[in-house]
């Protein structure tokens, strides 16, 4: 905060220290005007350009874009700072800071044809101002204006009122700017933006002087704060008149023509400062050829990078496994029931990799319960036939506990050895298992990520298998590959990952989708239930238990802190076996619990022995007792759907009816009973998924940034997924043609993918 003194012929001199902040200190224009507080807000004004666009100074700039942001006028180190908040370091920040949305301003209104919710700009003269209190008691400063058309009033509630009482009053001019609100015949502005006009100037003549506020179509940026609309608008206007010019692609004409793309430089200037004849609504929607053409261009080179991974991948020396049926066939007998044909199709598609003399890396997508545990199961076994090791990790010490159960009991009698790898195996057990792993005596290692620490030594590692990918990052994908020599790579999920999110997250994956679920499955019956309806929900256990069914109860994630979601879950055990239900049996899971305790736990609901299975979230994925049929959510809405889903998976896995009940919220707001309506409406994961990708946005869908989404700078993978679809088949379409783009021509796209790029797709190899 610096003092300013206005002396007593009304001239403000500004200190030394706020003209080096503003960037004037060689001499300059500002614009001053009162905010809607009383705030004064001064910008500098661009130098008016007296050299031609095409100055030497451009051209040596045009080489330039990665100079930093305070290069622009104006630009002081308070506006840095506020522009690096918003992610603007370098002018090429700024290029791809794109406007959210925009305003129409072009054309100069009468007061009586404003248009109600539009933001408009008129010229009118001040008929009144004054202070007065609403009905409520809060004060407020209203004016009335208008020009020979009309009147319309402005409104304050926060403002200064010193400064109000100087600013507005009976008489004055000016150029007004504000989203038009109507009250029955009332029409009004709130807080409208404002410069003064003094009786001599020349309306015509001062708006031009600023083409980045009036006569057109105007940009509006997202901000941050201690930065100004206008101010933004300006430095923005300087950037890209100066540097816009300076963008161009190296993506082969043929593909710009194919797909109607505009010259990127155009394209950079047309989303920011669009031409008049644009059309408004398809601006605010980023459906204009400009945007198409910005969100093709990052899709592209993203594109061209997963392709030339996976090509990469292909291009290794991998395994080439025989299948000769050793262990499979004998398994497929001891099977109470035969495979579904979409794991006879996926399996086939998987041991078609595993011949092949490259490594695989396949992503086998497939709804809970649709049986990839099975499938993973014989496609280790083709591995173990050749004499090969397997690693198959799982995200939780319970799932992996489980998987061991399974995959072991199936195993054991096939005479092929399975040994169980996790964290909670500590100091001389631990010892004796890194032995059995190192000499080869286990050919099936399970286990969560302790299977892919420094200590473990495969004796022959020939498939890695990782269940539930999405929380695990890529990272760990690399680490279980370099365990063994290129072995084959199967990544299993659970989570229905919608189209356009797979073909980034996962784009270098090949994919196989189990999109079948086993006979003999009767949908799960849905309904949400108010926290006082609860009495209803007890009831349908007790009914079911005594059908001789289970059922689970479970707590969500209370208030961030796993202390309190773990205290929640224990008093609510202790709360049910004490007063709800006294005559049956009821069990508690929890991720704090010693692994010895879980596994009995577990084993005791699964040989029936428990009847109500009070859990936290450990039990979101795999868990697999086909005599439970009730799933209770407590605080529903605390859920994203597409865990919601896979709770409710749990359930519905024998041929009795069975029950998901979402106790929710008494006070739940309307969008958040529609949300959950969702799995009331449908049992099908991958709408889910998308409803889920719609309300919540692809970062959190996956959970952690750590899933390898990358960060978009104009595309949206919501909007935007025709466009990605496009991308990524011209890219895959040109690495079939030049699968290391080695050819002269295509180096300069190779260059500018792996500038973008090669970092975060870990592309070092390809370069
Ligand atoms: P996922 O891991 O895909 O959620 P699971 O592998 O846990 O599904 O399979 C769920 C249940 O279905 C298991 O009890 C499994 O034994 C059984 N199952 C798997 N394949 C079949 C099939 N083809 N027919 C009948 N039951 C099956
Ligand atoms: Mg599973």
């Amino acid at each position: 905060m610096t003092t300013v003194r206005i002396d007593k012929d009304g001239l403000l001199t500004l200190p030394a220290a706020l003209v080096e902040q503003l960037g004037v200190a060689g001499g300059g224009e500002l614009t001053a005007e009162l905010d809607a507080a009383g705030q004064l807000i001064l910008t500098p004004l661009p130098e008016r350009a007296a050299a031609s666009p095409a100055s030497l100074a451009e051209t040596v700039h045009r080489k330039n874009l990665a100079a930093g942001i305070q290069h622009i006028k104006g630009v002081g180190p308070k506006l840095v700072e506020a522009l690096q908040r918003i992610g603007i370091t370098t002018l090429e920040d700024a290029l791809y800071h794109l406007p959210h949305r925009y305003e129409d301003r072009r054309e100069l209104r009468s007061v009586a044809s404003l248009r109600p919710g539009r933001t408009e700009v008129f010229e009118a003269i001040v008929v009144s101002a004054t202070t007065s209190s609403t009905r409520g008691g809060r004060k407020q400063y209203e004016v009335v204006a208008g020009d020979e058309t009309g009147t319309v009033v402005f409104r304050w509630f926060n403002f200064n009122q010193l400064w109000m009482k100087k600013a507005w009053h009976a008489g004055k001019r000016g150029i007004f700017i504000g989203e038009v609100n109507q009250f029955g015949q009332r029409r009004e502005i709130l807080h409208p933006e404002v410069e003064w006009l003094s009786a001599e100037d020349d309306i015509q003549a001062v708006m031009a002087r600023d083409p980045a506020t009036y006569g057109r179509i105007v940009p509006v940026y997202p901000l941050t704060e201690g930065l100004h609309q206008k101010a933004m608008r300006h430095i923005m206007k300087q950037v890209i008149d100066a540097y816009a010019g300076a963008v161009s692609t190296v993506i082969e004409p043929e593909v710009l023509q194919r797909h109607h793309l505009l010259p990127l430089a155009d394209a950079v200037r047309e989303v920011h400062f669009p031409a008049a004849d644009n059309d408004l609504e398809a601006l605010n929607r980023g459906a204009t050829a400009a945007h198409h053409t910005l969100v093709f261009d990052e899709f592209f080179f993203l594109e061209l990078g997963l392709a030339l991974k996976r090509r990469g991948f292909t291009m290794e020396a991998g395994i080439a496994f025989e299948v000769n049926h050793k262990y499979t066939k004998p398994l497929l007998k001891l099977l109470p029931f035969s495979l579904t044909h979409a794991q006879r199709r996926v399996l086939s598609e998987i041991k078609e990799d595993m011949m092949a003399p490259y490594p695989m890396h396949r992503l086998v997508q497939g709804d809970v319960g649709s049986g990839k545990t099975l499938v993973a199961l014989l496609a280790a076994l083709v591995a173990v036939e050749n004499g090969y090791q397997v690693a198959i990790m799982a995200p939780t010490e319970i799932l992996a506990e489980q998987h061991y159960l399974n995959i072991h009991g199936w195993c054991e009698s096939l005479g092929v050895s399975v040994l169980l790898l996790t964290a909670s195996h500590k100091g001389k057990e631990r010892e004796e298992l890194l032995e059995r792993v190192r000499s080869g005596s286990a050919a099936i290692i399970i286990g969560t990520h302790a299977v892919i620490q420094e200590k473990v030594e495969f004796h022959r590692l020939g498939l890695g298998i990782i269940d539930e990918q999405h929380r695990f990052g890529v990272l760990q994908r690399g680490i279980l590959k370099k365990k063994g020599e290129n072995p084959d790579i199967l990544v299993m999920t659970a989570t229905p990952i919608p189209r356009t999110l797979a073909m980034t997250v996962f784009g270098d994956l090949s994919l196989s989708v189990v999109d079948e679920l086993p006979p003999g499955r009767t949908p799960v019956l849905t309904k949400i239930y108010a926290e006082s309806r609860r009495h209803q929900v007890y009831g349908l256990i007790r009914e079911e238990v005594a059908r001789g069914r289970q059922a689970y109860i479970i707590y969500p994630l209370v208030e961030e802190s796993e202390k309190s979601e773990l205290k929640a879950a224990v008093q609510m055990a202790e709360h049910l076996q004490s007063a709800a239900f006294p005559e049956l049996k009821v069990g508690l899971l929890h991720g704090k619990l010693k692994p010895e305790e879980k596994e009995a736990v577990m084993a005791d609901f699964k040989a029936g022995e428990i009847h109500l299975l009070v859990a936290t979230t450990v039990i979101e994925v795999g868990i697999d007792v086909p005599n439970a049929t009730v799933m209770v959510i407590e605080h529903a809405e605390r859920f994203g759907l597409s865990q919601l889903h896979q709770l409710r998976g749990r359930v519905g896995r024998s041929s009795h009816q069975s029950h998901c009940l979402l106790i929710a919220s008494d006070r739940l707001s309307d969008d958040g009973v529609k949300r959950l309506r969702v799995m009331e409406a449908t049992t099908d994961g991958f709408r889910i998924a998308e409803a889920d990708l719609e309300i919540r946005g692809p970062g959190d869908f996956l959970g952690t940034r750590q899933a390898g989404l990358p960060d978009f700078r104009v595309a949206s993978l919501l909007r935007d997924g025709r466009i990605l679809e496009e991308a990524r088949r011209e890219a895959f379409t040109l690495v079939e043609r030049d699968p290391e783009l080695k050819l002269p021509e295509h180096q300069r796209l190779k260059e500018e993918m792996l500038k973008r790029w090669g970092g975060r797709l870990e592309l070092a190899g390809i370069a």
